[in-house]
């Protein structure tokens, strides 16, 4: 090849490049070790000595050319790519969109946490302890003696060297009381067991939700005031409160706490089934600390009284979404579920 016809001949050849893989065989046949290029350059030795130096010159200007011909050429066959990409993947705005699934709170969770979140601006903060308790916190310093129905085989899932399952969220207050020193003002959510029978209202697992309020001079008058204060906030002003006596070995006295009947507000009208027509619903129990109660969890029960509360979340729960069975809540059913999604 003569050096007066190279430079169009191998730019011809780069412009004649389709693709890629085409681009990199010319490159090897123009730039490789025995490329075009470095033909030329060998060619040297055959030149006369007078004319080197201009076949010099006229070869560093071959070279610079078709080096910028290579150049265009490449961006031409990419930019070729690029658009024939961005043809194909073009996005058709007018196409309907994937419907994206999202998960929500579980019924229960939700409650748990709105109630957690009306006890924090009362002033209460919330406490957690562990599902694997020792018998001492879940009964004994709570004064719940040996002999009590509580303790049954039959109610409790006893585990080995003295440790159950929590049946209630109390050894959190007593976890508390022997921790802290009064004021004490915490609420204690979480998981309970005790070995009922599956029902529509009853599982082996379920929720509490407990309060305890300790410092000098707590009356029982302050335990209604933040009690109706919550029920009211929770169910509505209107909401009508009642409290009757009741027992429970860890307080005294004792009370469990009614409320006007969420389904026909408290008229007790006929057939009505979430009341029995009597027009109130129990809602939680409650009470003042029983003093040897304090004593046992190191509170001087002569300088400090105080009042403590449970409620069952699912209860609750099902009350507020009008949930007739209990099982619904544990058993996964996306149908049930997807109810509660927002
Ligand atoms: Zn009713």
């Amino acid at each position: 090849m003569s050096i007066e016809n190279t430079r169009e001949q191998l730019i011809s050849l780069i412009n004649s490049a389709l693709d890629i893989d085409g681009l990199e065989k010319i490159r090897v046949d123009i730039f490789g070790k025995n490329g075009e290029l470095n033909k030329l350059k060998r060619e040297i030795v055959n030149i006369p000595v007078e004319q080197k130096k201009q076949y010099g010159q006229k070869m560093n200007s071959i070279k610079t050319d078709v080096e910028n011909s290579f150049e265009s050429q490449k961006n031409a066959i990419e930019m070729k790519i690029l658009n024939e990409k961005i043809a194909k993947e073009k996005i058709d705005v007018t196409l309907p969109g994937h419907y994206v699934r999202s998960g929500s709170m579980h019924p229960v969770t939700r409650v748990l946490y709105e109630l957690c979140e009306v006890f924090k601006t009362y002033g209460f903060s919330v406490e957690d302890g562990p599902e694997i308790e020792c018998e001492d916190y879940n009964f004994d310093k709570l004064n719940i003696p040996a002999d009590h129905p509580a303790r049954d085989m039959q109610d409790t899932f006893f585990m080995e060297n003295g440790y159950v399952l929590r049946t209630h969220t109390s050894p959190v207050q007593v976890r508390t009381m022997l921790n802290s020193k009064p004021p004490i003002k915490i609420v204690s959510p979480g998981r309970v067991y005790r070995k009922d029978d599956i029902d529509a209202t009853h599982t082996p697992i379920f929720h509490q939700i407990e309060g305890l309020y300790i410092a000098q001079g707590v009356t029982f008058a302050d335990l209604k005031g933040i009690l109706m204060r919550f029920l009211k906030d929770y169910y509505g002003e209107n909401t009508q409160v009642r409290f009757q006596p009741s027992y429970f070995p860890f307080t005294e006295p004792s009370a469990e706490v009614y409320i006007s009947c969420v389904a026909c507000h408290g008229e007790g009208k006929s057939h009505c089934p979430v009341c029995k027509n009597t027009g109130f619903i129990e809602i939680m129990g409650c009470g003042m600390v029983h003093p040897q109660v304090l004593t046992n969890c190191g509170i001087d029960s002569e300088n400090y009284s105080g009042f403590a509360f449970g409620m069952g979340i699912e209860r609750i729960a099902m009350l507020k979404y009008k949930i007739k069975d209990i099982r619904y809540l544990y058993d996964n059913d996306m149908r049930f579920l997807k109810n509660f999604v927002r």
